[in-house]
């Protein structure tokens, strides 16, 4: 099991970059964003409560998120067994022990997070032209100045977490999709010679 954290202020690319490590690594592609806009989608119980703090551009408290991503991964043993991109978990210290805990399970572990690194006057501008394209409600200009605040405050700390423990890439999330997923790709063989592509 090999298992990344994609990792950078919202609008960074980490899902563009994840569609890329997907095809490039055959690895299952969670996004804790993607799981609670299906259920507010669906109108579920627990997509009532993460629309309340999504549309505010505040974190899903961290005990109901990591009860969500130990749910995900139980309910999916077949498609995590060969390993996971994790998009948007963990968003603080406390899910990333969490999320250490939920891979020693499978005797497993975080072996490389690659960490998106872009300006915010571009992560703005970004965000903003999605909003337009895909409609994404929290992808307003207000929202979107509380994300960055979010994240600068407790998102950005893990970078330092990562850091210690050796497993952060720090990858320039400027220019070319292509070229960044080339980036990330040269990072990630120095360190895991072994890297197998599909
Ligand atoms: P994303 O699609 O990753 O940008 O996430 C969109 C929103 O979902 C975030 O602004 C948070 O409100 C919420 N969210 C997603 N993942 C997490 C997480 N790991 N912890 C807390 N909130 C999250």
């Amino acid at each position: 099991m090999l298992n990344f954290v994609i990792f950078g202020g919202p609008g960074s690319g980490k899902g563009t970059q994840s569609d890329k490590l997907i095809s490039r690594y055959g690895l299952h592609h969670i996004s804790t964003g993607e799981v609670l806009r299906g259920h507010i989608a669906r109108g579920t119980e627990l997509g009532i409560t993460a629309d309340s703090y999504i549309s505010k551009g505040q974190l899903i408290p961290d005990e109901l998120m990591i009860r969500v991503l130990a749910s995900v991964l139980e309910s999916e043993p077949e498609k995590v067994k060969n390993g996971v991109i994790f998009d948007g978990f963990p968003r603080t210290i406390e899910q990333a022990k969490a999320l250490e805990e939920l891979l020693a399970k499978y005797n497993s572990t975080v072996h490389a997070v690659i960490g998106l690194e872009v300006p915010d006057e571009e992560l703005v501008e970004r965000m903003i032209n999605r909003g337009k394209l895909t409609g994404r409600a929290d992808d307003n200009i207000d929202t979107i100045r509380q994300r960055l605040s979010v994240y600068h405050n407790q998102t950005s700390p893990l970078r330092d977490f990562y850091q210690a423990e050796g497993k952060y890439h720090a990858i320039d999330g400027s220019g070319d999709v292509d070229q960044i997923s080339e980036r990330i790709h040269k990072s990630l063989s120095d360190k895991l010679p072994g890297l197998a592509e599909k």
